[in-house]
């Protein structure tokens, strides 16, 4: 048998860094990428995802070929059901003694690479993904005998771990870990927010728009705004136009909800270092440089930083210490399908439909949208966790599992008991009033909560704190909301609440 090996490399993987490259020889190994019905298709996946990682895949392609790999490329038009077809296939050909691939961002796949060696006949070494800046034993090590997780603590440990953001004597810089308070300012107006790049498009990325748009005729995603970077090198170049033109206003708007921009001061990053385009310690050591060299505040810095080694760590660990029981959580029992509307963006609630329409279009919200607007809906409706979850895998550009699932499924809709967020993301309209400027175009009104015209956030935000009054009053910090409920009149509350059964009824309803 032949000593090659046969190095898998999968649509998220698309980085020299991919541990399966990086002991890889190119005069003797060969490497496969493939573009396989099952991976494009499992969800509804937004065609901006499938042809950013298509494109992607063929541009590493052909960085690979530059450095000496022999690359097998299969299509979609190739015809490959599965990944583990396509392995098959290339060792008809060229028989190979080992096969090697980084291990996947989603339990589903991992699962299936289980059975790999017996169905292939060689051995098949599944190696730990080392573009994290935790590994899995790190993040173990860290949760273990801990009563709690607080992504906060975790955060902290990683700050000194890697160095970031410290002074000489290893405290934080500028004394606090955590800038949170000054990043959050609503929106008014107040600062002019800049145009995107407009991103070259090459034959590469032109041929895949076709064959995607082909393809996935009832997918969702506005291909003819394309607007994704598809090399590592184009990537580069979007996260140094965010540092010049953004990043001094991330921090204070972070949290601000905008008509004119679905970017605002965001970074518009998260696709590539999800498929392995961008690396994360670089990208926070060029932030901490803006900061020292007075390009932007301390709190912008850190608000930013905070996202990459805190959060994006923190969901990474939290997804592979409870998977698979995780993803069966749903601490509100909470079942109501999924309206249509989701998926057409067809709502009279603004700020709803503006979050809605440019995340079919573009593949893209802010955090913000997804958390408070979208996902605050989601929880207050009591939609279904599972089919919520879904829809997060497939409509973001950015959505593999690892990330998606804690976000979605802890963070915005509390269903795993609070071990991502301490209390419910829970709000009424007056947080997205304060928040943004959608109220001002709606037909709704923040300051009423019963009665025609009341914005339908109010009243359900109320309905929801009355159906799990109990459970939330346990929480210490939702006592003074739910205390403040429960001394309400009975009347004022039923009021409340059948108002709020009745907006739900309607909403669900209009969207077929
Ligand atoms: C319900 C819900 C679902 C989400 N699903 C995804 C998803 O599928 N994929 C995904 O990458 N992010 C997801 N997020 C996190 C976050 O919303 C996106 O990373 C962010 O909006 C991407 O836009 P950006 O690059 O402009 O981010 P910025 O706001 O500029 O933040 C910078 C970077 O920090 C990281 N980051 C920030 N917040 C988080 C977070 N909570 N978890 C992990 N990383 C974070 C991202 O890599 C992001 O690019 C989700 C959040 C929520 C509330
Ligand atoms: S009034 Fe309510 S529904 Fe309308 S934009 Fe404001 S928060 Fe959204």
């Amino acid at each position: 048998m032949s000593e090659s090996k046969l190095i898998m490399v999968l649509g998220d993987q698309l980085s020299l860094a991919n541990p399966a490259l990086v002991e890889a020889d190119p005069t003797r190994d060969l490497v496969v990428l493939a573009e396989v019905a099952e991976e494009a298709g499992y969800v509804r996946h937004n065609r901006h995802k499938i042809a950013l990682v298509f494109a992607a895949m063929r541009q590493f392609r052909e960085q690979l070929r530059q450095r000496g790999f022999e690359v097998r490329y299969f299509t979609l038009g190739d015809g490959l059901p599965t990944l583990e077809a396509a392995l098959v296939q290339v060792l008809e050909e060229v028989p190979c003694g080992e096969v090697r691939v980084c291990e996947p961002g989603e339990y589903r796949l991992r699962e299936k690479m289980r059975g790999w060696d017996r169905a292939l006949g060689v051995p098949v070494r599944v190696l730990e993904d080392t573009r994290f800046l935790a590994s899995h034993a790190d993040f173990d090590a860290w949760a273990g005998g801990r009563k709690q997780l607080r992504m906060e603590y975790f955060y902290r440990d990683m700050r000194r771990r890697h160095g970031v953001l410290l002074e000489v004597d290893g405290q934080p810089a500028g004394a606090r870990w955590n800038f949170d308070q000054e990043n959050r300012v609503g929106w008014r107006g107040q600062e002019a927010i800049p145009a995107r790049r407009e991103l070259p498009q090459d034959d590469c990325t032109r041929a895949v728009l076709a064959e995607v748009a082909a393809a996935f005729p009832d997918n969702p995603g506005d291909l003819g705004q394309f607007n994704y970077a598809c090399t590592a090198e184009e990537a580069r170049l979007e996260f140094d136009w965010f540092c010049r033109h953004a990043l001094p206003h991330f921090g204070s708007y972070q949290d601000a909800l905008v008509e004119e921009s679905p970017w605002v001061f965001h970074s518009k990053i998260s696709m590539y270092l999800n498929i392995g385009l961008l690396e994360p310690l670089p990208l926070c050591q060029q932030v901490e440089q803006a900061w020292r060299d007075g390009d932007c505040s301390l709190a912008a810095a850190e608000g930013f930083i905070r996202q990459i080694l805190g959060w994006r760590e923190y969901v990474r660990g939290i997804y592979w210490l409870t998977m698979p029981e995780y993803k069966a959580r749903n601490t509100f029992a909470a079942r109501a399908p999924l309206p249509e509307f989701f998926w057409t963006a067809d709502t009279d609630l603004r700020c709803l439909q503006r979050a809605l329409r440019q995340t079919l279009d573009l593949g893209y919200a802010h955090h913000i949208q997804r958390l408070m607007v979208i996902g605050n809906f989601a929880l207050l409706a009591g939609l279904d966790v599972q089919e919520v979850c879904d829809w997060y895998l497939a409509v973001y550009v950015d959505a593999f599992e690892w990330v998606e699932l804690p976000n979605t499924l802890g963070m915005a809709l509390h269903a795993d008991n609070g071990l991502m967020a301490s209390k419910p993301y829970a709000a009424s309209g007056k947080y997205i009033q304060r928040q943004g400027d959608h109220c001002k175009g709606c037909k709704y009104s923040p300051a009423k909560t019963t009665g025609e015209g009341a914005c339908p956030f109010n009243a359900l935000y109320w309905r929801f704190i009355d159906r799990h009054l109990d459970y939330l009053a346990a929480n210490p910090r939702m006592g003074l909301i739910t205390a403040n409920w429960r001394k309400r009149a009975p009347g004022d509350r039923r009021a409340i609440t059948d108002w709020g059964d009745r907006c739900l009824q309607q909403l669900l309803a209009s969207s077929g």
